[in-house]
């Protein structure tokens, strides 16, 4: 998910009487008989698409075969591009949702299995690496979630507890927002926001408590002192569910080269996002030059709708974000791989993976990636720049599954030590 939306409604019937011109003449990328080989041996593991908030404010239904229909996933999506596990994210607006952010996380949560509960023949709800296994043999989607934001616990280890046991087994601590333990790279600067430092001692208790439980903890969205606090707390390794890198583009979301080594030294990986903002520094610069504009109409389009007696719901903003970001140039596919690229060179390529933020970033990825459908084409990508079959292997999920395999042996050890 990224914050990235709403826009005045000027703008709107401005960008709906215009042409979007983002298209392109380049011809597309055929994936080779070799590629598909690849594609199709892999166990392919995206750990962040933001679909559920699809499932519970539009009903859409992941069955969906809509031709029409924008969105980066679904069952048929997913089968062409031989997409075997998704982690579908748990993202309840702190903004929309404040005093009862519990209730919107158990609703989200609520989402997603009855989406599986009404496709059980292509579709399995998956809390383990046995299970995704399991999933792929019987030629299945595993759904798994994964909470995007430290403030769904509301402060609250019991709550986290209950998450768990429902099935979330990732946790960004927290998002772009800082809450009362773990401070966001998001409004990091924002000098009217209360800071800890990174995170506080409850936040240090929260790492040690996931990883008792066999909770992945994700370092996407935290500012930096808190991956350092994170890294130097937890026993197991960590992830990040979609970030990018900052050598390449600079924003404070994507990972600094030091970083990268640092959770190449604590075993875990980082997982690409597929946001043209967080690819493409041209992307984000555009994007930037218009913030103060789109901050200004944000509080408009929220004013306007709160007289009408209406509330604003995530794809209201979606459809609305899809209008702003068309109008920005698509950058060409190769920033992705560039990403990938670059996190194999400087952590290795045991640390890299897919974190496509899929169904949240507005339709704003790079050219020629437009739904889960396309993921064999990174794989051509890679085998264009010389990755071998194994190594594509571990970036399209190995890597993840690994990582998602050592955390539960941690949380084995863990739960035989007294405490
Ligand atoms: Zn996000």
């Amino acid at each position: 998910m990224t914050r990235y939306r709403i826009l005045p409604l000027a703008f709107l019937l401005v960008a709906a009487s215009c042409a979007i011109a983002q298209s392109t003449n380049a011809p597309d990328i055929t994936v080779s008989a070799k590629a598909r080989a690849i594609q199709e041996s892999a166990i392919v593991v995206d750990t962040h698409a933001d679909t559920p908030q699809r499932f519970l404010d539009e009903g859409f239904d992941i069955g969906s075969t809509d031709p029409n229909d924008t969105g980066h996933i679904s069952l048929d999506k997913a089968h062409r591009g031989n997409l075997g596990a998704e982690f579908f994210s748990i993202w309840v607006d702190p903004g929309t949702n404040e005093g009862h952010f519990a209730k919107h996380t158990f609703d989200l949560i609520d989402s997603v299995y009855e989406q599986a509960a009404r496709h059980p023949d292509r579709m399995m709800m998956a809390f383990s690496v046995a299970d995704v296994e399991r999933a792929h043999k019987e030629h299945k989607l595993a759904a798994l979630m994964g909470i995007e934001g430290g403030h769904s616990i509301e402060n609250d280890m019991h709550l986290l507890r209950d998450y768990y046991r429902l099935g979330v087994r990732y946790m960004t601590l927290s998002w772009s927002n800082t809450n009362e333990w773990a401070d966001s790279s998001g409004d990091i600067n924002d000098p009217k926001v209360e800071h800890h430092n990174g995170l506080t001692d409850f936040g240090k208790q929260v790492v040690l408590e996931m990883n008792r439980l066999g909770m992945m903890v994700d370092i996407s969205h935290v500012a930096d002192k808190t991956f350092w606090d994170a890294i130097a707390t937890t026993k197991a390794p960590v992830i990040a569910s979609h970030s990018s890198a900052r050598a390449l583009v600079d924003a404070p979301r994507n990972m600094t080269d030091d970083m990268l080594r640092a959770v190449a030294k604590n075993g875990g990986v980082v997982q690409v996002n597929f946001f043209s903002g967080f690819d493409d520094q041209a992307y984000w610069d555009a994007s930037r030059a218009q913030a103060k504009e789109r901050d200004a109409a944000v509080a408009a389009f929220i004013a306007q709708k709160k007289a009408a007696g209406q509330t604003v719901t995530y794809v209201d903003t979606d459809r609305v974000e899809r209008e702003w970001t068309s109008k920005l140039p698509r950058p060409p596919f190769h920033v992705l791989i560039d990403h990938i690229d670059h996190i194999a060179k400087v952590a290795g390529v045991d640390h890299v993976g897919l974190g496509s933020d899929f169904d949240g970033v507005g339709g704003a990825t790079p050219q020629r990636m437009n739904s889960a459908a396309d993921l064999p084409k990174i794989t051509q990508a890679l085998l264009d720049r010389g990755y071998s079959a194994d190594d594509i292997k571990k970036v399209l999920g190995g890597n993840i599954l690994r990582v998602f395999r050592q955390v539960e042996e941690v949380s084995r050890e863990m739960q035989a030590q007294p405490h």
